[in-house]
This record gives structure tokens, C-alpha cells and sequence, in this order.
């Protein structure tokens, strides 16, 4: 049997992805002529290593695959993970202080058949596994999987991590009209827990059409309340069906702040006080706030008094950076941090880069 280095190599290849060895020095020589040069980050003296936890990426393979498209793929989409497109993205972490990206794709596959589920997954983790093997001092990722068939989901979260090196999953906030919940999905969540396997959970509104429907208009409704209303509602229902109490050590981390949960979290534990009789008993055995703050959030909520609140909420060991690239939310990441009132130094080492590190198992230097 091949090493997982020569496997990666293969796998680069064959995903017509250039493979160029780990440790490279590649963010130098693929910075744009004129564009500025990494500021590092430094608290109490010491320079520090910032990741980004939320940056999505294509694989355009497996796009073709879907004959869905989910970007233009052309070389200057800012999805791609080559060429001139991956040279603005190293420039734009640069310029945003970001040492590490952690990439993942939004799924567009909970629909297919397995066959074509399998196809697409296997092309995307090998694809972003080379990616980030050939590109280790920048990217790390998670692994995609076909969670409309949890026991191949956990068949595949299990090889992108053991033999892929991926550093956990990425999943949408319901699947094909299921919630994340039912315990059709108890095989994966069995799995990610037996892993140690970060979940990061990101919404993807436009898949649920009831939601959807009531957004429609002006003002990208699908979008800006869509995505924190639809993961709200993900991890409530995980949450108040109980799932976090049968798979108790879940390492959850929700996009966009976790949504609007952790802001108003306390009117979850009056519910069942309030109208005992739509409650089953003991479930959830702690109170709901008890697990909002076991979960980890990204810190996407744009304002210092927003992050500020976030970590009073959740605590500042909770939260990690997050910038959703290509998308043009925020521009200054690092400094949102470093602006939000009330932080100690070592909780801002903490947002910046020093909890997700750990939660991914990237060597903390
Ligand atoms: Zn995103």
C-alpha cells in the first residue's frame, strides 16, 4: 500500500491539481507583483498563528460532475483554488492577516443519487486533500460528505480524515428537507463524535423551500436572515431532540456566529418551564443554554459589541475566526478581534488562531 504522501500525489494528479511538496513556500510565489507583504500578528510579544475557519473553495471536477456549477469556474472565479484566483486569495489573507485558511464547500449534492454522491465526494476530498498537502504553511480543509446517505457520510468522513488528512467536515444545516435531528443521521454524528472530528455547520437556506419562500424580494433575504434563521434552527432542534445528550463529546462549530441563537439563547430554557406539556420529559437533560455554550461559533457578526456580546454569551474559548472568502463581508478579521471591548490577550491568541488550531490539530508552533 502506497504512503499517504504518494497517494497524494497520485490523487493531485489526477485531479489536475499541481503537487509541489508540503512545507512549500508557496504563499511567496504566488503573491501578486506589488501586493504588500504579510503583517504577522502579535500578542504579549510573541508573533502568533490566525486562521480563518470559514472560507469556502470549488473543485471544479466535481461541479462537472453535478452539472450544477456552483461558480463560473473560469480562472479568475474566486472560488478556484489555482492560478490567478488562488494568487488574489493568498494575497487577500495576507492582507488580512490570515496565516491559515480553512477551506470547505457548501454542498449542492444533498439531492443526488449515491452513486453521483460518491463520485462528487471522492473528487472533492481528494482534490482539497493535495490542495492543502501542496499548500500545508496556509490550508488546511474540511472534508465534504454525502450526508443524504449517513453511513456512506461516515464511511467517507472516516477515509478524509485517516487516509486524506482532512481536519473534519463540513455539513449544511439540514439535508434534502431533513433536519440534522433525525436520527437517520445518528451513524454520522456516531462517527464524527468517535473521530474527534470538527463539524462546522454552515446554513444553506435555499435548499429548504418553506423557508425560502417567505424570503423572496429585495434585499437577499435568502442570505441575511436565511442563513443565521436556518442554523438556528439546526442547532436548536440538535439540541432539543436530544442529539447532543446521545453524542455528548460533538465537536460543533457553527457558521455566521451560530446565527441568531447565542444572542437571544435564554428564551430556550423558559420554553419548556413555561409550557411544560410540549416538552418530553428529560430531553434535554440540562438546560438548552448548557449547550449553546459547548458549542464553538465563528466570529462573522461584523461589530465589536456584536462579537463582545458573543463571547459573553458563549465565552471567549468558544469563538474562532471566521471570514466567509470569497464573499466580501468583512475586510479586516483580525482587527475585529483586536477592537472587541473586554478580551484579554489570551483570549484574543484564543479567537485569533490558538482554539481552532486545537480543535483541528494543526501543531501549534
Ligand atoms: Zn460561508
Amino acid at each position: 500500500m502506497t504512503n499517504r504522501r504518494e497517494f497524494l500525489k497520485d490523487v493531485a494528479g489526477a485531479a489536475g491539481l499541481v503537487f509541489v511538496g508540503c512545507g512549500s513556500t508557496t504563499a511567496a510565489q504566488s503573491r501578486p507583483a506589488g501586493a504588500a507583504a504579510r503583517r504577522p500578528v502579535v500578542v504579549r510579544g510573541r508573533r502568533i498563528t490566525t486562521v480563518d475557519m470559514h472560507a469556502h473553495c470549488a473543485v471544479p471536477k466535481a461541479t462537472d460532475l453535478l452539472r450544477r456549477p456552483a461558480a463560473n469556474q473560469g480562472s479568475d472565479d474566486p472560488l478556484m483554488l489555482e492560478g490567478q484566483a488562488l494568487a488574489q486569495r493568498i494575497a487577500a489573507m495576507d492582507a488580512q492577516r490570515i496565516d491559515v485558511s480553512v477551506l470547505s464547500i457548501n454542498p449542492n449534492w444533498y439531492d443526488v443519487p449515491r452513486d453521483l454522491a460518491s463520485q462528487v465526494i471522492t473528487v472533492q476530498n481528494e482534490a482539497m486533500a493535495a490542495f492543502c498537502a501542496s499548500h500545508s504553511d496556509r490550508f488546511a480543509a474540511f472534508a465534504s460528505v454525502a450526508l443524504q446517505f449517513p453511513d456512506l457520510a461516515a464511511q467517507q468522513l472516516e477515509h478524509g480524515m485517516k487516509q486524506l488528512g482532512l481536519r473534519g467536515v463540513a455539513i449544511g444545516g439540514s439535508v434534502a428537507g431533513k433536519e440534522l435531528a433525525d436520527p437517520v443521521f445518528h451513524p454520522f454524528w456516531a462517527k464524527a463524535e468517535e473521530l474527534g472530528a470538527v463539524v462546522f455547520i454552515h446554513p444553506q437556506p435555499a435548499a429548504t423551500p418553506d423557508l425560502a419562500g417567505r424570503l423572496r424580494g429585495n434585499g437577499l433575504l435568502t442570505n441575511v436572515i436565511g442563513n443565521p434563521l436556518e442554523t438556528t434552527i439546526a442547532l436548536s432542534h440538535l439540541i432539543f431532540e436530544g442529539t447532543l445528550d446521545q453524542f455528548p463529546r460533538l465537536k460543533i462549530c457553527a457558521a455566521h456566529g451560530g446565527g441568531y441563537l447565542p444572542s437571544y439563547m435564554n428564551r430556550s430554557d423558559h420554553g419548556c418551564v413555561t409550557f411544560p406539556a410540549q416538552c418530553k420529559a428529560g430531553v434535554p437533560k440540562e438546560h438548552p443554554t448548557a449547550y449553546v455554550k459547548r458549542m464553538y461559533y465563528d466570529s462573522l457578526v461584523f461589530t465589536p459589541e456584536a462579537l463582545r456580546h458573543l463571547v459573553a454569551e458563549v465565552g471567549a474559548s468558544h469563538i474562532v475566526m471566521g471570514t466567509d472568502y470569497p464573499y466580501p463581508w468583512v475586510d479586516a478579521p483580525v482587527d475585529h478581534v483586536l477592537a472587541t471591548p473586554g478580551l484579554s490577550d489570551a483570549d484574543r491568541e484564543a479567537i485569533l488562531g490558538h482554539t481552532a488550531m486545537q480543535l483541528l490539530g494543526l501543531p501549534i508552533k
